[in-house]
């Protein structure tokens, strides 16, 4: 049996920390279950949530290789989104994208549901989101947006100039587009809060790896110091631990990185406009920058995408990022010279090759909820509770919704893989040039 390869960040997440919880201890002995949930992100949280509601007297054992502090659902830039990034224009497309939308903002309403039901404070924040552009002249992908915006009849605001200025307290984009339904959130708080706040009948280890999955008549989860025998398993690892799932690949894990900067003093602060907190993505998210303007006057910078078939990330590439994010926000903000970075850190986003998610039945122990795409916090809980609606038979019309954005075609096996990773990489790169 092959092992998993457990991935590693070479870093630590920057969020600020909120409200403590006590630590969840790790497997010691061996036990059994009905269910085991490997991987405590968004999916895997929000499966094992929605299957207890669904059946309280089901024993989910949800185990994870570090915490849900650690994982990518900590590590993100917390922009909880209610729109596709991409559109299409196409009618196959505009329906697909009616459905994603249906789906996330779903997983907007669940997120914020247990938020209030459990008091998670989160710095959640319906804020929108400004969708920028850098090269001044060419508004051809701006364009494109609104028209499928108008095409979905959802809100939007072309703004430049000074009013941009105002917004961002930038001159570097050009232009943007401000679409209003976007929340922002803290969301190492939010996972941990989600992690944190699940029912009794779930029982959590952390710093448990799954190192491989035996089957006979049911199925051995196998941990260094102890076994769960359970019925089933739900593998909540996104394209993590790809050896876990068996059969060809369809997600591959690729590595990005965000850096977070002190909070600005009051004299920083007197060199902007006033600004309320406010968060936006690039017209090229390969090449671009994300940036916000938290509530606590930081600025987040999530930029730089490379291939992390393992998902690991070392100090090396750590500290490039570094490097990489406090040239950006020199030139993004010229005034701000001062203003340093406290931390850098990676984490993994799943890619298909067709963009579609990899939620299925892989065999008669194994389901999986995973190809998130670089979008996982409304989606992939979105992601998880469908899945356990759909295994215990529970009439949601957005399972048809689900399964409407068809599944991830196979990848072919390294190096190919890593030929077309590179070829794509250097594509988006050299067509985003000039949005950095
Ligand atoms: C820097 C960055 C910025 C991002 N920004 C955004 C954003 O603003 N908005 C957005 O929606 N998305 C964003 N994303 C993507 C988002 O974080 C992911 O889509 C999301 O975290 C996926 O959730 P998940 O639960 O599927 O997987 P993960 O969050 O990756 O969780 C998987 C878990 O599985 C565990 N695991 C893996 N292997 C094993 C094993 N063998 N045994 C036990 N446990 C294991 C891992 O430790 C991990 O905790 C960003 C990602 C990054 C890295």
């Amino acid at each position: 049996m092959k092992h998993a390869s457990i991935p590693f960040n070479h870093n630590q997440v920057g969020w600020p920390e909120g409200q403590q919880y006590a630590p969840h201890p790790s497997l010691q002995s061996d036990i059994t279950a009905d269910w085991v949930v490997v991987g405590a992100g968004f999916a895997g949280v929000a499966f094992a949530r929605r299957m207890s509601e669904l059946d309280a007297s089901l024993k989910i054992v949800l185990v994870d290789a570090f915490s849900s502090s650690e994982s990518s659902s900590a590590r993100n830039s917390g922009f909880v989104i209610g729109l596709p990034h991409n559109i299409g224009s196409s009618t196959a497309e505009l329906e697909k994208a009616q459905s994603y939308r249906n789906l996330l903002q779903e997983g907007i309403r669940q997120l914020k549901r247990v938020t209030v039901e459990h008091g998670i404070n989160c710095d959640w924040d319906v804020a929108g989101k400004y969708h920028c552009q850098v090269e001044q002249g060419n508004d051809k992908l701006l364009d494109e947006y609104a028209h499928h915006l108008d095409m979905m009849d959802e809100p939007w605001e072309v703004i430049g100039g000074g009013k941009l200025y105002n917004r961002l307290g930038t001159r570097f984009y050009s232009k943007a587009i401000y679409t209003p339904g976007c929340v922002l959130v803290n969301p190492a708080q939010l996972i941990k809060g989600l992690r944190h706040t699940l029912p009794e009948n779930v029982l959590c280890f952390d710093n448990t790896p799954v190192m491989g999955l035996q089957y006979g008549k049911k199925v051995e989860v196998l941990t260094p110091f102890g076994t769960i025998t359970a019925d089933r398993v739900m593998l909540a690892t996104n394209s993590l631990s790809p050896e876990l799932a068996p059969g060809m690949t369809r997600q591959a894990s690729m590595a990005t990185f965000a850096s977070i900067t002190e909070p600005l003093t009051d004299e920083q602060l007197a060199t902007l406009p006033t600004m309320q907190s406010w968060g936006l993505t690039p017209v090229n998210a390969i090449a671009g920058a994300t940036f916000r303007f938290t509530r606590d006057k930081r600025f987040l910078i999530r930029q730089h995408v490379t291939p992390a078939l393992k998902g690991k990330v070392d100090a090396a590439q750590t500290y490039e990022a570094t490097l990489r994010h406090q040239q950006l926000f020199n030139k993004v903000y010229p005034t701000l010279q001062k203003v340093r970075l406290t931390q850098t850190w990676s984490g993994t986003i799943s890619v298909t090759r067709n963009g579609a998610p990899v939620w299925a039945r892989l065999n008669k122990h194994l389901y999986t909820a995973g190809g998130c795409n670089g979008a996982g916090v409304s989606k992939q809980t979105i992601a998880g509770s469908l899945l356990a609606d759909r295994i215990m038979k529970y009439d949601n019309p957005l399972i048809e919704d689900m399964i409407s954005l068809g599944r991830a075609n196979f990848l072919p096996p390294s190096p190919l893989l890593d030929i077309g990773i590179a070829g794509s990489l250097f594509k988006e790169r050299y067509l985003g040039r000039n949005e950095i």
